[in-house]
C-alpha cells in the first residue's frame, strides 16, 4: 500500500510517515499544496493524509481538483480542533474521513485501515484466501491456522496481492506499492521478495503471468 501525506508541519509529517512505515505501507511526503499536486497526478497512491493549511495552494483547493481530475483514492483531512467549517467543506469536497489535530496514532492507523478495506469492498477486518489470512492489524498472517513469520516488504507484498487476489499485477505496479520516493529499487527487487515470500507460504500460492506479473492462485 502506498500513502501520500500532505502536511508543512515537519514535526507532525516525521512522526506520521515513523508511524506509517512501522505499519508496512510505503508513504511519501508533500510539503506544500503545489507540491500534493504534482504528486496526486502520479495516480499511484491508494490513501492521502491532507492538511488543509499548507503554503502555495489551500488543501481543499488540492482535493477538489485532485476529485474533479477522476482522482478516486481515500482522503483523510487533519484538521485542527476549531476549524469546523474546514472539515465540512472538506467532507464536501470528497474527503472520507478527518482527524482532529493533535490525533493518536493508533487511531490514525485504524482508520487507514478501515479506508483500504472499504476502498477494495472488504467487510472483515481480516483477508481470507483459501487457507491464507492476513490482518492488517495484527500484521499477522497465517496459514492453515499457523502463523508465519513474514518481515515487512513480504508482508505488504502478499496484502497488495490478497486485496485484489483476482488481480494480475505487474512488477512496476508491486514495486510503486512496496515503495515510496528515494528508496533504493534493484532491477529484481520484487522477484526476490516474491521468492522469499513463496518460501514461507508455498510456491503454489503466488503465481507467474508469463510476461505480465504476478497473482495468487485461484481458490
Ligand atoms: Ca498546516
Amino acid at each position: 500500500m502506498r500513502l501520500l501525506l500532505v502536511e508543512d508541519d515537519d514535526m507532525i509529517a516525521e512522526t506520521v510517515l515513523g508511524a506509517m512505515r512501522r505499519s508496512g505501507y510505503a508513504i511519501d511526503w508533500a510539503e506544500d499544496g503545489r507540491a500534493a499536486e504534482l504528486s496526486l497526478g502520479n495516480g499511484v497512491y491508494d490513501l492521502v493524509l491532507l492538511d488543509l493549511g499548507l503554503p502555495k495552494k489551500d488543501g481543499i483547493d488540492v482535493l477538489n481538483a485532485y476529485r474533479k481530475s477522476g482522482g478516486a483514492a481515500p482522503v483523510i483531512i487533519l484538521t485542527a480542533r476549531d476549524a469546523v467549517d474546514d472539515r465540512i467543506r472538506g467532507l464536501d469536497a470528497g474527503a472520507d474521513d478527518y482527524l482532529i489535530k493533535p490525533f493518536d496514532l493508533d487511531e490514525l492507523a485504524a482508520r487507514v485501515r478501515a479506508l483500504l478495506r472499504r476502498r477494495t469492498g472488504q467487510k472483515q477486518p481480516v483477508y481470507a484466501h483459501g487457507e491464507l489470512t492476513l490482518d492488517p492489524a495484527a500484521h499477522e498472517v497465517t496459514k492453515g491456522g499457523e502463523v508465519l513469520p513474514l518481515v515487512p516488504r513480504e508482508f505488504a507484498l502478499l496484502q497488495a496481492l490478497i486485496e485484489e487476489p483476482t488481480r494480475v499485477f505487474t512488477k512496476a505496479e508491486l514495486e510503486e506499492k512496496l515503495y515510496g520516493w528515494g528508496e533504493e529499487v534493484g532491477s529484481n527487487t520484487i522477484e526476490v521478495h516474491v521468492h522469499s515470500l513463496r518460501r514461507k507460504i508455498g510456491a503454489e500460492q503466488v503465481v507467474t503471468v508469463r510476461g505480465v506479473g504476478y497473482r495468487l492462485k485461484r481458490c
